[in-house]
């Protein structure tokens, strides 16, 4: 069988079903094979692995997975394409359809049944409304993931892998850093997808890390500080701190940066990820 991933294939399927592209939905499929084995170099995927793919499309990236993972879950919104997918994936056994908002979805539940109790990767051609509420939801929720291998916006990939004191780096880059190291696997142009969207496109890695890298007394304080630090973006720490919610004043605030060896003047955006951690473990003492 030719490769979903032709063009050609790609429309055959398309107009076979009569099936509708919801921009909504954030439906644009790729259309390039290199692009697909790039993804799942980079998620290096053998054969003992356990994948979740979130939005399958026609199954072009699910069908490549399959081949070489141990099983496949792929969570499509779309119910319009569920009748496709039973055609295009029909004659594999180890790749199962769930028709659901991933979302709405009790990913730790669904890794306990059906893949085996994790480790799993996720993998996925990502639907870009959605981006960073599908990966903070395994980030957060403590799915038992080692690699998240996913195309996002371009502008996505670039904040969730910026260092401090450059335009990009904001609270996304922490809270994703917080949790993984990142790569870029590579840069896709529009013109690899059918339709094309209004973007560019970057295939980027997270590697989840195998025990926690910074020591937190308390992580919701933690990204609140992260927060209350980048809410302001012209502010001096100090003052971005300050007229936050902390329960500490300005003074208190003062002192607690000083103790943290933080220059008050500085901005928030040019604080690393160790210098939020020891900031929020010694205002956890303060506010005790
Ligand atoms: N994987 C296919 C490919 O690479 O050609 C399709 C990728 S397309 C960018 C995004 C897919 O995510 C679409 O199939 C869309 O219907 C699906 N999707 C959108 N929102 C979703 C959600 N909340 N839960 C699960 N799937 C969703």
């Amino acid at each position: 069988m030719e490769k979903l991933s032709s063009p050609k294939i790609t429309k055959e399927i398309v107009q076979k079903y009569n099936f509708k592209f919801s921009k909504s939905l954030g439906q644009n499929f790729l259309i390039d094979a290199n692009i697909i084995n790039r993804i799942i170099e980079g998620a290096r995927i053998s054969d003992g692995d356990y994948v979740i793919e979130v939005g399958p499309g026609i199954g072009t990236l699910t069908r490549e997975i399959s081949n070489i993972a141990k099983k496949v879950v792929a969570v499509e919104i779309d119910k319009n394409l569920i009748p496709i997918l039973k055609d295009t994936l029909g004659d594999r056994d180890n790749i199962e359809v769930i028709n659901e908002d991933i979302l709405k979805v009790d990913v730790n539940k669904l890794v306990e049944e059906k893949l085996n109790g994790g480790p799993v990767k996720l993998v996925a051609n990502l639907p870009y409304y959605i981006t960073t509420p599908i990966i903070m939801k395994f980030l957060e929720e403590d799915v038992p993931v080692s690699d998240i291998v996913v195309m996002v916006q371009k502008e996505v990939a670039d904040r969730m892998k910026a260092n401090p004191s450059t335009k990009d780096y904001g609270a996304l880059s922490v809270a994703v850093q917080y949790y993984c190291d990142v790569d870029i696997i590579t840069k896709v142009p529009k013109t690899l997808f059918i339709p094309q969207p209004n973007v560019e496109s970057t295939v980027i890695a997270l590697r989840t890390h195998k025990s926690p890298k910074y020591n937190l007394k308390d992580k919701s304080l933690f990204f609140k500080v992260v927060k209350a630090s980048f809410a302001k973006r012209r502010k001096t720490i100090l003052n971005a701190l300050s007229s936050y919610d902390l329960k500490l004043s300005k003074e208190e605030i003062k002192d607690v940066l000083k103790e943290a060896g933080i220059d008050e003047k500085r901005r928030g955006e040019t604080l690393s990820i160790d210098e939020f951690a020891h900031l929020s473990n010694i205002i956890y003492e303060k506010v005790l």
